[in-house]
C-alpha cells in the first residue's frame, strides 16, 4: 500500500508539473501579446489616419514616413497581433468547441452508464458507434452540421506538437479534455470517446461474436514497444534527424507522423503514392490486427495511450474488487481481453490500461469486480 500511496505522490507531482507548463506558456504569451498591443498604442496617432479596414500589413507600410521597411513590417505584425485574441481566451474557445463539449458529455454519460452498471451491448454500442461517427467520420461529410468536428488536432497531435512546436491553445484544450476524463477514469477518453479507441473496440466486440481467438501479448512486452517509440520520437524530433525545411528553416518532423492512424480518418488521397502509404496504412493495419488481439493500437504505439496509462493508477473512479470474497478462481483474468484484470485482482502497484470494456465485472461468476471508487 507504501508503494502504491509513493507511486501516487509521484504521479500527481508529474501531473502538477505537466500542468504547470500550459499555464507558464499561456501567460508568456499573454505578456508577448500585450507587449505587442502596447507598441502599437503607442503609434496609434499616425494609425488613426488609416482606413478602420485596413490589412495590418498595410497599416504598416504606411506608418511613418522615411522609417525603415523592416520597421514598418514589424508595427504592421504587431497591429495584428493587437486585433487577435488573447491566448486564453483562444483556450476557452476552443474547449467550449461543440467537439470538445461532446466529447465530455459522451465520457461522462459512459461514466454514469458504468457505475450504474448500465453499460451492455445496446448501450455500449451506440455509444462506440457515435464517437466514431463524430470524431472519425463526420468531417469528411462537408456538411455544415460537423464543420467544428474536424480530426485536428488528433490526440496524438495535442499530446506530441507541444513538443516540436510550443504549446497552443486547440492543442492544450483537446490535452485538457483527456486529462479531465482520464482523471475521473477509467481512462474515458481512451474508452468511449477516441475515434481509433472505439473502432478498435467494436472490431473487438465483432471478432468476439464471430469466435475468432484473440492472443493477449504481456503488457512488458507492449509497454516496452511503446514506450521505445516514444523515446524514438524525442531522439530524432529534438535531434532533428527526419527534417523538413519550411520557410527555410529546418524542422523537426515527428515520428508519429508515419504511424498516426488517426489520419486514416481523413479520406482525401494524397498526391504521392508513398504519402498514400503513410496516410492510411497505420489504420488500415490497426484495425486489421485489431481481429487478432485487443486495442494494438493503443497498448503498442498511442503516446496518449502511454500518458493515460500513467494518469490512470490514480483515477478517482476504475474496476475494483471486494478483496476479501474473491477466491482466486481466475475465472475473470480468463475472459477478460486485456492484460489489466491479474494485475487488478494482484492489488497490484501499477496496474496495464482499462478500457473499461466490462468483460471482467460482467464475467466474475461472484459479482465482485465492479466500477467503483
Ligand atoms: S490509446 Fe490512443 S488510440 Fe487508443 S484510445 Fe487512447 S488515444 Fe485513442
Ligand atoms: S476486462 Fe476489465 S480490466 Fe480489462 S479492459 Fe475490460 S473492464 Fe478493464
Amino acid at each position: 500500500m507504501l508503494e502504491k500511496k509513493i507511486y501516487s505522490v509521484v504521479c500527481l507531482l508529474l501531473m502538477a508539473i505537466v500542468l504547470s507548463l500550459p499555464v507558464s506558456a499561456l501567460s508568456q504569451e499573454k505578456q508577448e501579446t500585450h507587449q505587442a498591443a502596447t507598441v502599437f498604442s503607442e503609434s496609434k496617432g499616425e494609425l488613426r489616419q488609416q482606413p478602420a479596414d485596413a490589412k495590418s500589413h498595410e497599416i504598416g507600410q504606411s506608418i511613418g514616413r522615411g522609417q525603415g521597411q523592416g520597421q514598418r513590417l514589424r508595427q504592421g505584425q504587431q497591429a495584428q497581433a493587437s486585433q487577435q485574441p488573447l491566448p486564453t481566451q483562444n483556450f476557452f474557445k476552443f474547449l467550449f468547441s461543440p467537439k470538445l463539449i461532446t466529447m465530455l458529455v459522451i465520457g461522462l454519460l459512459a461514466l454514469v452508464l458504468l457505475l450504474t452498471g448500465k453499460m451492455d451491448n445496446r448501450t455500449k454500442i451506440p455509444i462506440l458507434v457515435i464517437a466514431t461517427f463524430l470524431y472519425g467520420v463526420s468531417a469528411n461529410l462537408g456538411l455544415k452540421l460537423f464543420s467544428g468536428f474536424s480530426m485536428h488536432p488528433s490526440p496524438i497531435c495535442a499530446f506530441t506538437k507541444p513538443l516540436l512546436y510550443g504549446l497552443r491553445a486547440p492543442m492544450l484544450a483537446t490535452l485538457a479534455v483527456i486529462l479531465f476524463l482520464t482523471i475521473i477514469g477509467p481512462k474515458l477518453f481512451c474508452s468511449y470517446v477516441c475515434p481509433v479507441g472505439a473502432t478498435q473496440e467494436l472490431i473487438a466486440m465483432l471478432a468476439d461474436k464471430l469466435k475468432i481467438r484473440r492472443r493477449k501479448p504481456s503488457f512488458r512486452l507492449s509497454q516496452t514497444f511503446r514506450v521505445l517509440i516514444f523515446i524514438a520520437f524525442i531522439a530524432f524530433s529534438w535531434s532533428a534527424i527526419i527534417h523538413t525545411i519550411y520557410q527555410g528553416q529546418v524542422r523537426a518532423v515527428s515520428l508519429y507522423d508515419y504511424i498516426n492512424a488517426f489520419e486514416g480518418f481523413k479520406w482525401n488521397l494524397q498526391p504521392a503514392l508513398l504519402e498514400n502509404l503513410f496516410h492510411f496504412l497505420p489504420l488500415i493495419l490497426t484495425l486489421a490486427f485489431a481481429f487478432f488481439t485487443y486495442r494494438p493500437y493503443c497498448y503498442f504505439v498511442c503516446p496518449v495511450g502511454l500518458f493515460t496509462n500513467v494518469v490512470e493508477q490514480i483515477a478517482v473512479f476504475r474496476v475494483v474488487k471486494e478483496k476479501h470474497s474473491c477466491n482466486d478462481c481466475q475465472v475473470c483474468v480468463k475472459r477478460s481481453p486485456c492484460p489489466a484484470v491479474s494485475e487488478i485482482i494482484k492489488d497490484a502497484v501499477l496496474v496495464p490500461d482499462c478500457f473499461a470494456c466490462t468483460v471482467c465485472t460482467r464475467g466474475c461468476n461472484r459479482d465482485l469486480l465492479k466500477f467503483g471508487r
